[in-house]
């Protein structure tokens, strides 16, 4: 008999693997800093690409330049406004408190992203900010899209360190 190996169809994770693989380029591009590669992508409403960013902490030396936020930034300046309504930010890893807090800040609609952080992960992990009942903004989260593969990206960095 043969095994069919053809992974069952996720139609809550699967239309954001596109967008995973963008953001899994992206975090190919911090490693040539010396950065941890986490790669982010943000999109418009209609599915657009509108801004993207990869962790540049090293690179620039400045402690807030996760992927997440950069690719906030960008996306606003794109836009001409903060409020970043009706997009999906998509990201390689889990954000931390930082990020969580930026993204709560633009009013994104989506959060999705491949790898949990157990150690610092802020969306679901060891906190869950974005989600917080407190809270009047609580964008939809998506986690596990192509997680192995963004997991994957880290542990060979730290194993190559
Ligand atoms: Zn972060």
């Amino acid at each position: 008999m043969i095994e069919d190996r053809t992974p069952t169809a996720d139609p809550v994770r699967d239309r954001w693997r596109a967008a995973m693989r963008l953001a899994l380029d992206e975090a190919g591009r911090a490693t040539k800093g010396g950065d941890v590669p986490v790669g982010a992508v943000v999109l418009s409403a209609d599915g657009s690409v509108l801004a993207t960013g990869h962790n540049e902490r090293e690179a620039t030396g400045d402690p807030t330049a996760h992927a997440e936020v950069l690719a906030l930034r960008r996306a606003a300046t794109a836009l001409g406004e903060w409020r970043l309504s009706g997009c999906t930010l998509v990201v390689t890893l889990e954000p931390c408190t930082m990020c969580a807090g930026a993204l709560q800040q633009s009013r994104v609609d989506r959060v999705v992203y491949g790898a949990r952080d157990e150690k610092a992960g802020a969306a679901g992990s060891l906190w869950d900010l974005v989600r917080d009942r407190r809270l009047n903004h609580r964008p939809e989260v998506i986690e596990g899209v192509l997680a192995d593969e963004c997991a994957r990206l880290l542990t060979d960095f730290f194993r190559n360190r």
